[in-house]
């Protein structure tokens, strides 16, 4: 039985995705072989490869002055690849931190580079996104990066910084593809598949062509954007089946009506969700209301005591993941495009009656 699964990652997929998936594990476009028993470098795999990133760049409108990356080692080497990639030793980056995951790039940062902190959302107790008018940002920085998205806090930007002429970099692991982005207004996106895009094991870099080539000499080859922008990210063996599963979570997208269908549908399940918890007098959700999280709700019981029992029961429910992260506890449920509005309707079915036996 097929459970709808409110984990933040990795998290659920379209079923219509693993059954494509399922149909031609074995012999994939008749090869006799799996995707993943073919050549990364023979006609077939390079074809599917192309057509991830031609249909992912259709979706995200993506500029031809960017490049697509697809890599691997998740958002947390990222951390490191991007100022070993865009700065010289020693060099000044400005950091927003808007919490847990923005502290984690900002630590890696602080190895490499003199990080300036613009903002910090401290004084919300990292429940709200410090107002851009009030940033102190370095007038030398290399770049300016942020976490649109904080997948624990469920703190989502509503706006994308004013940059200037500075390299914005974000981190969209938690929000790339849950609706339509202006890709020109950034130097660099990236993002770990296992949120909204498919598998663990696949990191998505998309890059204005005119950073490539600042990198630090002592970097490693594999962790080049340019390096793997020449190579047409096969400098050695890419994530072979993650890179072939994103590209059907892709073609899926289209078939859905794309991301503007998707922001209209991610809306409408944060809007009930949120909704509901405002009204219940037994849930509640801390982020300021202009700064909550389309993908990431995390709420909490009027009585504590009984959120291992909610998760419990909800799970006996076919509601699977419920937990918060385990830094913070509480309850969190992740509604990534893969969660139909059936799967956010059943949960706030379960929350209404469990509230009404225990409330
Ligand atoms: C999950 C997540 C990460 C870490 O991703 P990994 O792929 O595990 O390295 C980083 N940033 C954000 C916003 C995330 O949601």
């Amino acid at each position: 039985m097929r459970v709808y699964n409110f984990s933040a990652g990795p998290a659920m997929l379209p079923l219509a995705v693993l059954e494509e998936a399922r149909a031609e594990l074995t012999d994939w476009q008749g090869s006799g072989m799996s995707v993943m028993e073919v050549s990364h470098r023979g006609a077939a795999f390079v074809a599917c490869a192309r057509a991830a990133e031609a249909d992912l760049r259709e979706l995200l409108a993506v500029p031809a002055n960017y490049r697509v990356l697809f890599l691997q080692g998740g958002a947390t080497l990222q951390f490191a690849a991007i100022p070993l990639n865009l700065t010289a030793p020693g060099a000044r980056v400005d950091y927003v931190n808007t919490g847990a995951w923005s502290k984690k790039a900002i630590a890696e940062a602080r190895r490499y580079c003199t990080v300036n902190v613009a903002a910090d959302a401290a004084d919300s107790d990292y429940f709200g996104v410090p107002p851009e008018a009030g940033w102190r940002r370095d007038p030398a920085a290399a770049y300016l990066h942020y976490t649109p998205n904080e997948t624990i806090g469920g703190v989502e930007f509503p706006f994308v910084p004013d940059a200037g002429d500075v390299p914005l970099i974000a981190d969209m692991s938690s929000t790339l593809l849950s609706r339509p982005i202006e890709v020109g207004r950034f130097g660099l996106i990236y993002a770990g598949a296992q949120k909204n895009i498919g598998p663990s094991g696949l990191t998505v870099v998309i890059v204005r062509e005119d950073l490539l080539g600042r990198a630090r000499a002592d970097l490693p080859p594999v962790l080049s954007y340019q390096g793997q922008a020449a190579e047409g990210s096969m400098l050695n063996t890419p994530p072979t089946f993650g890179w072939y599963l994103a590209g059907l979570v892709f073609r899926w997208l289209k078939r859905e009506g794309g991301l503007a269908a998707m922001a209209a549908r991610n809306r409408a399940k944060a809007e009930l969700l949120y909704g509901y918890i405002d009204g219940s007098g037994f849930y509640s959700n801390p982020v300021q209301p202009a700064a909550r999280s389309w993908m990431n709700v995390p709420f909490r019981l009027a009585r504590p005591e009984l959120e291992k029992a909610f998760a419990a029961e909800a799970a006996r429910e076919g509601l699977a993941n419920l937990e918060g992260h385990r830094s913070v506890g509480g309850m969190r449920a992740s509604l990534y495009n893969a969660m139909p509005l059936a799967g956010v309707e059943a949960l706030v079915g379960f929350m209404r009656e469990f509230a009404r036996r225990h409330g």
